[in-house]
């Protein structure tokens, strides 16, 4: 990823994203990040981030929205939690990615194209409906979204497996499907009131 060298003016700041990250659990702490940098030092992706951990945490913090949402950062963050164990001050900067993720989903401001977001997207979509995840759709769907050519090229490879059984092309679904839209909606709605 192309590393982003910009200078950051505090007229950027979006003081009302600010103070809605540093609200939520998880978020409350960022303010005793010392940037110290032992996030970044152990995190195996920092080197193919756009924003660093520890920028992002500044950045975030200090509401710089677009930057933040709009980051492949919090896409490519793989849940190690190395972070985590390395900081300091015990900020919780993975479930702080989660956070920004579902923020960014909410939004529709992640990166267009960018593989990771739309599945993650297809995968919730599919659950609330299905109360399962279909491989051959949700893989169909991803490529088809992001990336024709590829898809192209799998197609062999989707037939053979779903000649031997391994894929299926009807959507499988749980029997109490109306019930678990109740928790799911119930659980959206408790995080939005948060
Ligand atoms: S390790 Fe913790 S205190 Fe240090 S920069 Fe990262 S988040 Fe901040
Ligand atoms: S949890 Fe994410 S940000 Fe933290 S070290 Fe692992 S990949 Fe990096």
């Amino acid at each position: 990823m192309a590393l982003e060298r910009k200078v950051k003016y505090e007229g950027d700041c979006d003081k009302e994203f600010a103070k809605w990250v540093t609200s939520q659990i998880g978020g409350d702490n960022l303010r005793h990040c010392i940037q110290c940098g032992a996030c970044s030092a152990s995190c195996p992706l920092a080197l193919y981030m756009d924003y660093t951990p520890r920028r992002l945490i500044n950045l975030a913090r200090e509401g710089f929205k677009k930057e933040v949402l709009g980051s492949f950062t919090i896409w490519l963050c793989a849940s190690c939690y190395a972070c985590r164990v390395e900081c300091p001050k015990s900020i919780q900067i993975t479930d702080i990615m989660y956070l920004l993720k579902r923020r960014a989903i909410e939004e529709g401001v992640y990166p267009r194209r960018f593989p990771i977001p739309v599945l993650a997207r297809e995968f919730g979509r599919m659950i609330f409906a299905f109360g399962r995840v279909n491989e051959t759709l949700l893989v169909t769907d991803l490529f088809l979204r992001t990336n024709w050519f590829r898809f192209l090229n799998m197609i062999g490879l989707g037939l053979n497996l779903m000649r031997t059984g391994r894929m299926s092309v009807l959507p499988d679904h749980i029997e109490k499907r109306a019930e678990l839209r109740k928790v799911l909606n119930a659980l959206d709605a408790e995080e939005k009131a948060s």
